[in-house]
């Protein structure tokens, strides 16, 4: 059991579990049970736990220095961009400490970049139902959920929300105001949607025909998770100003906001700062992150046991249809969409020792590490098929 006060914030409902350690795609609880990690801490844990390629990497760091500043020259933080910008359609690298800040940086990029063109009353940004884009100030408002909105005053100005989709209503928000478009390749938090590729096509045309900076919000979906480095590859629609965090540290906090030397052209000395973005633990980590990601025949394996997954939960779909709707999304982010309520088909998992993580639309998410082997996806879909027939059976208990 949980601690029954605690002194932490209440903003969390916590499971009543506490893990003492991991082991790739394991979490071993104190208790010494050992659960199969397909959350991987929202995303974040893209090599799994313990990796040994990046605990040497940060124990190395950590011997040098940890922290210097921005006011010095860092050359981790160098390669690292560099390497990312080599990567990617990018010219530039921002380093911060989370995927909200990314997206602030991004948010900020997008403004920057018309006032610099001469046109400060451009500063709006269209956003997508469903979206979730972190939970500071600036970016609840893009989100558009009033949940996380309400009770915190004034909604910050400047975000336009349109339905997925729906490219009529897009293009009547566009305004001589509007800034760019904001958009996650595949809804996280809003339940694994994935925008179709024609649909990217269209935001880009419309961008161009604007003279709009798209921003994709890869926060959840970089990283190799879908299969590619980043989702957007998989349209062929290259983004102005790109966010990314979760999995781009593996764990270690970190974040990034990629951009075209265009789109960047406002952001000059002292106009965006970070006492911690880009410092040398993080680089350091990110760096021994993209040595595996970028390394031949690793993005192969995540498609490889990516498809075996999703034809084992195509099957476990068949055989309960009543609690398992539809299996959505790309790569390592899959969805499960449920008959069932999804925290409590999360439980029921978790139950059966796999870790699962619920998402908007009445979702269960599977983000497995991108380590994770054909056997292990062939043990979760066991448990889920457990935890599934179990809830199937109090449907048909229910319906008698
Ligand atoms: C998690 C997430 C964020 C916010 O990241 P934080 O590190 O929690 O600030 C932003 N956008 C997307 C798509 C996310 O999944």
């Amino acid at each position: 059991m949980g601690p029954v006060t605690s002194v932490l914030l209440p903003n969390y409902v916590r499971a009543p579990i506490a893990f003492e350690r991991g082991e790739g795609a394991w979490l071993v609880a104190r208790g010494g049970e050992r659960y199969l990690d397909f959350g991987a801490g929202v995303a974040v844990n893209a090599l799994g736990h313990a990796h040994p390629h990046l605990v040497a990497a940060l124990t190395e760091q950590a011997s040098k220095v940890w922290h210097v500043s921005n006011l010095y020259e860092i050359p981790e933080g160098e390669r690292l961009g560099q390497r990312l910008v080599d990567a990617t359609f990018a010219d530039i690298a921002f380093f911060c400490n989370s995927g909200a800040e990314a997206n602030e940086a991004a948010i900020k990029m997008a403004r920057k970049y018309h006032a610099a063109g001469g046109h400060p009353e451009r500063f709006r940004i269209i956003t997508f139902e469903g979206a979730f884009h972190g939970r500071t100030l600036a970016t609840i408002a893009a989100g558009g959920q009033q949940k996380y909105i309400e009770g915190f005053g004034p909604k910050v100005d400047g975000f336009d929300q349109v339905p997925a989709g729906d490219m009529a209503a897009l293009e009547a928000a566009i305004t001589p105001e509007t800034a760019a478009l904001m958009i996650e390749p595949i809804q996280g938090e809003g339940g694994v949607r994935v925008v179709p590729a024609a649909e990217l096509r269209h935001l880009r045309a419309l961008c161009d025909r604007h003279g709009l900076l798209l921003i994709m919000d890869e926060v959840q979906t970089g990283v190799g998770r879908t299969g590619r480095l980043f989702a957007h590859e998989w349209s062929g629609v290259t983004p102005d100003i790109m966010s990314a965090a979760k999995g781009i540290g593996g764990g270690f906090p970190l974040g990034v906001c990629l951009a075209t030397k265009e789109a960047a052209r406002g952001m000059v000395p002292g106009s965006h700062g970070t006492t911690f973005g880009g410092n040398p633990l993080a680089m350091a980590v990110g760096n021994a992150v993209l040595d595996i990601v970028l390394a031949p025949g690793f993005l192969d394996h995540v498609n490889r046991v990516a498809l075996v997954l999703k034809q084992k939960l195509a099957s476990l779909r068949d055989r309960h249809p009543q609690v398992v709707l539809e299996i959505r999304g790309e790569g390592l982010m899959l969805g499960l969409k449920l008959g069932v309520p999804n925290t409590e088909f999360a439980a029921a998992a978790r139950a059966e020792h796999l870790l699962a993580i619920p998402a908007g639309d009445n979702v269960v998410r599977l983000l497995p590490p991108l380590i994770v082997s054909e056997d292990e996806v062939a043990q979760a879909v066991e448990r889920l098929e457990a935890a599934a027939a179990q809830l199937d059976g109090g449907l048909r208990g229910a319906a008698e």
